[in-house]
């Protein structure tokens, strides 16, 4: 079921190719610079760093956090974010010595309980970090997520981050480039049709949702 959804996704929408960034580094700070902000906002942002060449975990962890605030201050809570990305630095230089190759080569447990330990990383940060950075098969759960699949009627709405996440890897390989492309699908699909208010009618997915059916039933009689 969960690869066919996939299926129906990636052929209306196309491969999404994410995640936009040409380094592990400068992946990892578009993770934490897109935290409550769209991605054209931290997008910003993460260029400004690298026009100034200031994308490597030296550079971030030299500049003081004024000056890195006020770089990416187009991502908006820029303080918050300048200090969340000097502690990310200095975890991988206190743990990794600024060696990407030995950070890659950890176990999932092992780097996930590491990011979750710096102050402002949580669960889907780490996620976007260990997949699209790492390329750790984790599959990144958010609130699209959520909405999607319990309007599919395959989930609860409200369950926790780890029902859904072992509710993906139980029923999908794993395989990171497969679970990178689902969760942009899942961004898109959630953003431009499964929207709070969704456009069922328009949507790949809806003869296999328990909404969408509901939702036409509704409509056909109104
Ligand atoms: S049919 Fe409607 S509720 Fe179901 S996934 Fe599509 S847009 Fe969302």
């Amino acid at each position: 079921m969960l690869l066919s959804i996939f299926n129906r996704l990636i052929e209306h929408y196309g491969p999404q190719n994410w995640w936009p960034g040409d380094t592990v580094i400068e992946i990892m700070v578009g993770a934490v610079l897109t935290q409550a902000t769209s991605w054209k906002n931290a997008e910003s942002a993460v260029e400004t760093l690298k026009t100034n060449n200031l994308l490597s975990p030296k550079s971030i962890r030299n500049l003081d956090q004024n000056t890195l605030g006020n770089l990416i201050y187009s991502s908006g809570y820029y303080n918050v974010k300048a200090k969340r990305l000097k502690a990310l630095m200095n975890y991988i230089y206190d743990q990794f010595n600024d060696d990407i190759e030995t950070m890659s080569s950890c176990d999932i447990e092992t780097l996930r309980n590491g990011l979750l330990s710096i102050h402002g990383i949580g669960e889907e940060t780490a996620d976007d970090i260990l997949l699209y950075a790492l390329e750790k098969p984790v599959f990144v759960i958010d609130s699209y997520t959520k909405r999607i699949f319990s309007r599919l009627g395959l989930t609860p709405l409200h369950g926790s981050y780890k029902l859904y996440s072992d509710f993906f890897t139980k029923n999908v390989c794993l395989n990171s480039k497969l679970y990178g492309e689902y969760h942009a699908l899942l961004v898109i699909h959630g953003s431009a049709t499964c929207k709070p208010i969704p456009k069922c009618k328009e949507c790949c997915l809806l003869d296999v949702c328990k909404t969408g059916v509901e939702n036409m039933k509704f409509s056909s009689i109104c």
